[in-house]
């Protein structure tokens, strides 16, 4: 278990119940005065004490009796109605209400957010901030939370470098380490930096093999298209089994999946847009199921601000740039050309536009699926 300041984004192992009421007594939720409901008849009631947050008061509160009381003190003994101080008049020690009172009003009850024994928060939720809030409202200053997966990540090329080199004659650097890098820490998970690893057979195999033998989920990029540098799936076959490699998806179609052993592994297209969207459109989702969440990603109707159109028989990705116009009404438009290697595409949207087969083509002011990015590509 961890310290609750550093639960966050972790995901929870066993469901939190709560060991208290909250609130733990029934209190005030106005200021002004406590009553007592069989006492509503006199009309008029003389002030014996007051009652303020945190000073609970014993002694009980008889007939003909008030108490002044204030938002958040608890009820004293007989007291279980308040009137809020606007419908009260004071004549002295004397206290008188302007309005009618309904028995039981503006008092909440021990337990009304969570009773003693309820599930406060179940079992493979992630931790945001109101789930931290809610155990530290329940005393918890730790909590059980599941060891991170931990996430083994590389790049393949002979072409590829690492940023800060000096780029040799028809070399690129390596976009995807880092994209992939923060999109695996953004889920919550442990990233194992296995850095780039040539276009070769044997050191790939060996890569692997290691990888899979040490982390819950092996990720790679690059390599699994049809070049004759491409080893990928060939050495998935080799060490494991090969459950897809080609998806009707674009950007993206040269996905391979399969397992390693036990091991789940993505083989990740090069493209760099490609790289992320098959991150968003597969590992994502698989990382929630292997955290135990449950987690659906959003997708939202909006209207198509241009034409837009893929090719027949697969579903397209665009990038796109959606808003909501004064009427509340979600717009969307492309980010401009769509190349599968155009990060900037990817830079400058908010959300994915998702066209799919059985409508390839989408007219000005039609209806589309857009899939928002915010908070998956932080
Ligand atoms: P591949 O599938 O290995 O043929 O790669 C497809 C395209 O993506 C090629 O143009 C590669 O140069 C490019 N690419 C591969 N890996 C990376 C990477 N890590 N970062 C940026 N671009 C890459
Ligand atoms: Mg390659």
């Amino acid at each position: 278990d961890l310290p609750l300041a550093r639960c966050h984004g972790a995901v929870l192992a066993g469901d939190l119940v709560s060991p208290i009421n909250v609130p733990p007594h029934a209190n005030s939720a106005m200021d002004g005065i406590g009553l007592r409901s069989d006492d509503l008849a006199a009309g008029r009631w003389q002030l014996v004490g007051e009652v303020l947050a945190g000073q609970p008061r014993s002694e009980p509160v008889l007939a003909g009796q008030a108490v002044q009381i204030m938002t958040g003190a608890p009820l004293p003994p007989g007291v279980d109605t308040v009137v809020m101080r606007e419908e009260t008049r004071l004549d002295g020690e004397w206290v008188s209400v302007s309005a009618p009172v309904k028995a039981g009003q503006n008092v909440r009850q021990a337990g009304e957010d969570l009773a003693l024994g309820a599930v406060a928060i179940a079992a493979g939720t992630r931790l945001g901030a109101p789930q931290l809030g809610l155990a530290a409202s329940l005393g918890q200053a730790r909590l059980s939370v599941r060891a991170p997966l931990k996430v083994a990540l590389f790049s393949t090329g002979d072409e590829v470098q690492a940023p800060g080199e000096t780029l040799a004659p028809g070399h690129i650097f390596d976009s995807n380490r880092f994209t992939l890098m923060a999109l695996i820490a953004g889920a919550g998970c442990e990233v194992m930096d296995l850095g780039i690893i040539p276009d070769d057979p044997v050191i790939l195999r060996q890569q692997l093999a290691q990888a899979a033998a040490d982390t819950d989920l092996v990720l790679s990029s690059g390599g699994v298209s049809v070049g004759n540098a491409d080893f990928i799936k060939q050495v998935l076959a080799e060490l494991g089994q090969i459950a897809f490699w080609r998806i009707q998806m674009r950007p993206g179609r040269p996905l391979a999946f399969g397992k390693l052993g036990q091991t789940p592994f993505f083989g990740l297209p090069g493209n760099p847009v490609a790289a992320m969207i098959c991150f968003l459109q597969f590992v994502e989702p698989a990382i929630a199921r292997l955290q135990g969440r449950v987690w659906q990603p959003l997708r939202l109707s909006a209207l198509a601000e241009q034409q837009m159109k893929s090719r027949p028989g697969r579903t397209e990705f665009l990038r796109g740039i959606f808003h909501q116009d004064a009427s509340g009404v979600l717009r969307v438009r492309t980010t401009g050309p769509q190349g599968s290697g155009i990060l900037s595409s990817m830079s400058d949207a908010n959300c994915l536009i998702e066209i799919v087969p059985a409508q390839p083509a989408i007219a000005v002011g039609e209806r589309v699926w857009i899939h928002p990015l915010q908070g998956r590509v932080a």
